[in-house]
């Protein structure tokens, strides 16, 4: 498994990114154009935004999109058709 980063977010913060992460600790998801948007994040615990120190592990952006439903409840077909479309894609 490769990891990427331990910190609110992952990889570099400058850094300009496609990519799907979840944290091996909180179980928080955090996907989508990293650095320029858009982007979308799913807290695992309440207070895990600020209170986990993360280990971001990558994903595939299906398993980002399927975990974000299954366990968050997400609708992707209200989002944006970046998502939207690549939700419909899989
Ligand atoms: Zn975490």
């Amino acid at each position: 498994m490769r990891l990427l980063g331990r910190g609110r977010l992952p990889e570099p913060r400058l850094m300009i990114v496609q990519g799907y992460w979840r944290c091996e600790r909180c179980r928080s998801l955090y996907g989508g154009i990293k650095g320029k948007g858009p982007t979308r994040a799913f807290w695992g615990t309440p207070n895990a935004q600020t209170r986990c120190r993360h280990e971001w592990a990558a994903i595939d952006r299906d398993a980002f999109l399927r975990e974000a439903s299954d366990r968050f409840g997400k609708n992707w077909d209200d989002d944006l058709p970046f998502f939207r479309d690549a939700q419909r894609q899989t």
